[in-house]
């Protein structure tokens, strides 16, 4: 059963990352021809420095988590800024990835492959 604290820490979260959002896009600089674009190539730019932190566990033994987190703020600063140019709130990029989550959870479609079971 949802209570009403669930509520409110669901809106206080939601409120946090469309700050965020909002505190994002300030940065932004890219011509507006390249929007949705610019954003999605820096998305998996900065996803591909988190794998390269990551393999560098494989070699040198130990990981850097404070390198790994500071490219994960930028993977965060892309996802945020290419939600804005699609026209979502980070807040509801948030909620529908965990309503679809739920929903596999739910009918026992966590594993397995395929972007709509
Ligand atoms: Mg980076």
């Amino acid at each position: 059963m949802i209570t009403l604290e669930d509520m409110e820490g669901f809106f206080r979260e939601s409120m946090e990352l469309d700050e965020y959002q909002k505190r994002a896009e300030s940065f932004a600089v890219y011509p507006k021809q390249y929007s949705t674009i610019y954003p999605s190539l820096g998305l998996v730019g900065e996803a591909g420095e988190v794998a390269e932190k990551v393999k560098k566990w494989l070699r040198d033994g130990y990981i850097e988590k404070e390198e790994v987190a500071k490219e994960l703020g930028d993977v965060l600063w892309y996802l945020a800024v290419l939600s804005r140019d699609l026209g979502y709130p980070l807040s509801d990029i948030a909620r529908m990835n965990l309503d679809k989550l739920s929903s596999r959870k739910k009918r026992g479609k966590l594993k397995g492959s395929g972007d709509n079971r």
